[in-house]
């Protein structure tokens, strides 16, 4: 435990030239220790979505893990109103800040993005299948991917994850959460969540890392948004993923009839056809999520 104090002083009174960002939990400060350790300090924000249920969440089940490719929690402040979490400081910051930035882009070179593409697959790997207890991260995108001194990514931000028993395959929960093009199809539109919704998200990410773009503007010459081709059944496990990524031959399957297909129209308002037997097709309305 940290006290308000302590942090007031490692953070300069939480002062503006010490902000390195903000997430949905509130802003995040560079602080520095007594004893010379920098730290990043965030500080849940009074109007944030994510209140105290999202901040118990993070300290209880990152608590439980350790892996050199999830950032790590040094403790945290409740104090009055007051509820801050504070992490080891990671030099570089987040993905997002690198990959869709014109000119930090030209410092992701293909052998660093395929270390750090094969840190977030280990990392969300050992959350799956090697932690202590097993944990869907929910949230996975570009912005919760930070990154240390040798670009080493790891993975961030666990307010949303849930922890899973061993026997459970999936879940349903009426509060969708996470972020808009990054989330499933099955989670976004019926609430189900599996390891596979993660392994859906780290797709996206991984289409991103390769191309530089972000999710919202794949647009195929088809029209057809590319993270709308995926299909839950024909999602590889993380440890088939790792298998994939090193094996020098790998044998892929025919791709498949796209599962999933989602059209705008100039409302807002999106028609989604779902090709259920892989042959016929239904189209139904779907409610767009704004991201956050
Ligand atoms: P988050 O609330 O986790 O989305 O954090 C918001 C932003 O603060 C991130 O995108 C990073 O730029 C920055 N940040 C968060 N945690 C750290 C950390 N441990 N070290 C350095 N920067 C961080």
């Amino acid at each position: 435990m940290f006290s308000f104090s302590e942090l007031v002083a490692a953070t300069d009174d939480f002062s503006f030239a010490r902000r390195l960002g903000e997430g949905g939990f509130g802003p995040v400060y560079k602080g520095v220790l007594p004893d010379g350790q920098q730290v990043a300090v965030k500080r849940l924000a009074r109007h944030s979505g994510q209140g105290l249920e999202e901040f118990m969440n993070e300290i209880t089940l990152i608590a439980e893990l350790q892996h050199s490719n999830l950032v790590r929690l040094l403790g945290c402040c409740i104090q009055g109103e007051e509820k801050i979490l504070i992490y080891e400081y990671l030099t570089n910051t987040s993905l997002d800040a690198f990959l869709f930035d014109s000119t930090r882009v030209y410092l992701l070179d293909w052998q660093r993005r395929i270390n750090i593409i094969e840190g977030i697959a280990q990392g969300l790997l050992y959350l799956h299948k090697y932690s202590r207890v097993r944990i869907i991260h929910r949230d996975l995108k570009a912005s919760n991917i930070l990154l240390d001194e040798s670009m080493k990514p790891k993975i961030s931000d666990f307010g949303m994850a849930r922890i899973f028993g061993q026997d459970e395959s999936r879940a349903n929960t009426k509060r969708v959460v996470g972020t808009y093009g990054y989330m499933s199809p099955e989670y976004a539109m019926n609430g189900i969540f599996s390891e596979k919704s993660d392994v859906y998200s780290f797709g996206v990410l991984l289409l991103e890392i390769v191309s530089g773009r972000k999710n919202t503007v794949f647009v195929s010459s088809t029209n057809l948004s590319l993270i709308e081709l995926e299909h839950a059944a024909d999602r590889p496990t993380m440890s088939e993923v790792i298998s994939m990524l090193t094996s020098d031959v790998m044998f892929l399957p025919d791709p498949k009839q796209p599962a999933f297909y989602v059209s705008k129209s100039e409302s807002g308002s999106s028609q989604a056809e779902i090709r259920s037997d892989r042959g016929s097709s239904n189209c139904v309305s779907i409610t767009v999520m704004e991201p956050r």
